[in-house]
């Protein structure tokens, strides 16, 4: 019987807000399959709930990192050094726009509200990678997590499918450079999914149902589904897999027209 195990293993997951964030999804099977797995969440009003998720697991550690402020990146990554002394896998689960940049045309989005979704939901990927580099084991691997209107418009995404566009192109410059130290980087484009990042796209409600009409499978994936994609893809089983944006969309991205 083939099964993942990640006894011995230890991981690091940046952005998790609630049991439904996906970072949560990925973070709880990497625990399932016997990894040690530290979270980070952006500010200390989060502690509580996270605390909350993580107490049952025995082993699990969690840090405040706002991924824009260097000086949280440094603490955060001395901490897994700290306890870990080294890392395997790294989770990226991290995004955010101004409303107004969404609510509006994209025609009109500031230099500000660019700067800022560009540099919280790609360049992060940028700088974790850069902390992480000197403690990832050999064998090690990062995910993030992106979505498909970096690839076709999806109206109200506007400049967040522009920072999505930017993360995984990231990802293939990280994957390319960290590969020669046999770590692989990539990137789960998942398909809509209710989290309270979700909760500020407008009209994310009737986006949701719509997919799942139009999806192969007749449905959206779960976060379940995304987490144990994440979970392939940080292993060994997915040994051969860097650079790629892998979908769990229920099939979504591959339909081309719909006849009824
Ligand atoms: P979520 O709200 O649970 O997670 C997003 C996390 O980003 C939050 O924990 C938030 O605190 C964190 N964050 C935002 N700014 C930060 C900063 N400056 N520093 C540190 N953390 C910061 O929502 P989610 O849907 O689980 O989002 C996780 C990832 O999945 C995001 O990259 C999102 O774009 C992506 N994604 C979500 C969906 C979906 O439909 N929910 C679909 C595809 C991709």
């Amino acid at each position: 019987m083939i099964s993942i195990d990640l006894s011995g293993k230890t991981a690091l997951v940046l952005g998790v807000t609630n049991a439904r964030s996906l970072g949560w999804s990925i973070g709880e099977q990497l625990i399932r399959a016997g990894a040690r797995v530290a979270f980070s969440y952006q500010g200390e009003r989060l502690k509580a709930d996270l605390d909350k998720l993580t107490a049952p697991f025995e082993g699990t550690w969690s840090e405040q990192c706002d991924v824009t402020v260097e000086a949280d990146l440094t603490r955060l990554f001395e901490r897994v050094r700290a306890e870990f002394g080294g890392v395997d896998y790294i989770v990226h689960s991290v995004a955010f726009a101004p409303r107004a940049a969404m609510d509006g045309r994209f025609v009109d989005t500031t230099p500000e509200d660019w700067n800022t979704a560009l540099s919280v939901s790609a360049y992060s990927l940028v700088s974790v990678a850069r902390h992480a580099e000197p403690l990832l084991r050999e064998g090690g691997s990062i995910v993030t997590l992106t979505y498909y209107a970096s690839q076709k418009v999806v109206p109200k995404y506007n400049v967040m499918g522009v920072a999505k566009a930017a993360l995984e192109a990231s990802t293939r410059y990280l994957a390319y450079e960290l590969g020669k130290k046999n770590v692989r980087v990539n990137a789960i484009s998942a398909g809509p999914m209710r989290t309270v990042a979700a909760r500020s796209i407008p009209g994310f409600g009737s986006m949701y149902d719509k997919a799942a009409g139009m999806s192969m499978l007749g449905r959206n994936a779960t976060q379940e589904e995304v987490g144990k994609l994440g979970l392939f893809l940080l292993s060994d089983m997915a040994s051969g897999i860097t650079g790629e944006t892998t979908y769990v969309d229920a099939g979504y991205n591959a339909m081309g027209m719909q006849l009824d």
